[in-house]
């Protein structure tokens, strides 16, 4: 494994889903009450929360990653996995009852997919787990990132808890579901893709222009910024009255998956570092660029010295 780059980054926390993908190739997907051979199986972690935590400690931040699994197999190889990347795991919490959070992805000959995904312990992280050490931790930290793929009432309860620290809280809504307005007064930064931003204000997002309204009316939600990610055109920051298109790089990408999470880790860790919005959002597609062109989740994430070389 490659050595991350030691930096002097402030904290950044990360609250969210871990998975374990379990992925089977076949030739077809079955139909009901079909059994077929696969052609080949392999495991990915994965899950929202963890990508983003796995591109923090990549890109150099000082990561504290708050998720929680289940009592088993997968939640330990997940947890030591993180370990290994400098991640902080203390706050890696284990769920006695329910399962780790696991996907189970079967991919057809033509590269069509289905999915179904068990969110298991993900769905155990609740406010009352952020007691004491938990919230001693959280208050060292500068930002905090989060998603939705743990109860939105955690989410609420740690933005509120963040805000009131002067920690500023960054939200991915992804995967996409009504946003409490609640939520929108403790967000520093609000993150949706086109697909996102579409179903949050019911604008159809299909060009620059939709996108401009579509960031306009999540504006007037309450959100105080807003960065809507647009695949290969890279990103539109939208703050007070004032909205930049940031390019992105024209790469040859193979596999998107996870380009929104490095995105997002990446984003927080050039903030953190000092940069202002647009730079800090050029460095998040530069992470994200390298990303598309490989392969796979967190195989895709890159380290800081492949983002800052030709980063001028
Ligand atoms: P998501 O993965 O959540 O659907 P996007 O597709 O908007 O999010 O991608 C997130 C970011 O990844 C974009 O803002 C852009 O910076 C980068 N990105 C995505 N696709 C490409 C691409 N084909 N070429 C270059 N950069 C890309």
């Amino acid at each position: 494994m490659q050595k991350k780059q030691h930096t002097n980054f402030p904290r950044i926390a990360v609250v969210g889903s871990t998975n374990m993908d379990m992925v089977v190739n076949a030739e077809r997907i079955p139909v009901p009450g079909e059994t077929i051979l696969a052609h080949h199986f392999f495991m990915n972690p994965g899950g929202k929360g963890a990508n983003q935590a796995v591109t923090v400690a990549r890109l150099g931040g000082a990561t504290l990653f708050i998720s929680k699994v289940g009592n088993d197999v997968f939640g330990r190889q997940s947890s030591q996995l993180f370990h290994e990347e400098g991640i902080d795991t203390r706050f890696m919490l284990s769920d006695d009852i329910l399962p780790s959070g696991v996907a189970l992805i079967t991919v057809d000959q033509k590269g069509e997919n289905s999915i179904v995904v068990s969110q298991g312990a993900n769905n155990a992280l609740l406010p009352e787990d952020f007691t004491g050490a938990i919230l001693k931790e959280l208050e060292k930290c500068t930002m905090v990132l989060m998603q939705f793929e743990i109860p939105m009432e955690t989410i609420l309860h740690v933005a509120r808890y963040a805000a009131s620290k002067n920690i500023k809280v960054v939200i991915n809504p992804a995967p996409v579901q009504t946003i409490p307005p609640q939520l929108l007064k403790y967000t520093h930064i609000l993150t949706p893709n086109e697909t996102e931003a579409e179903l949050l204000t019911g604008i159809k997002v299909k060009n620059l222009d939709t996108a401009k309204k579509a960031a306009k009316a999540i504006l007037e939600m309450g959100a105080s910024v807003v960065i809507v990610t647009l695949g290969a055109q890279g990103a539109l920051v939208c703050e007070q009255g004032k909205m930049t298109l940031v390019p992105t790089e024209a790469v040859q990408a193979v596999d998107t998956t996870a380009a929104g999470d490095v995105f997002n880790g990446a984003l927080v860790v050039g903030l953190s570092n000092g940069m202002q919005l647009p730079e800090a959002t050029r460095f998040a597609c530069r992470a994200a660029a390298i990303s598309v062109t490989r392969e796979g989740a967190q195989s895709s994430i890159p380290y800081y010295n492949e983002v800052i070389a030709h980063f001028v």
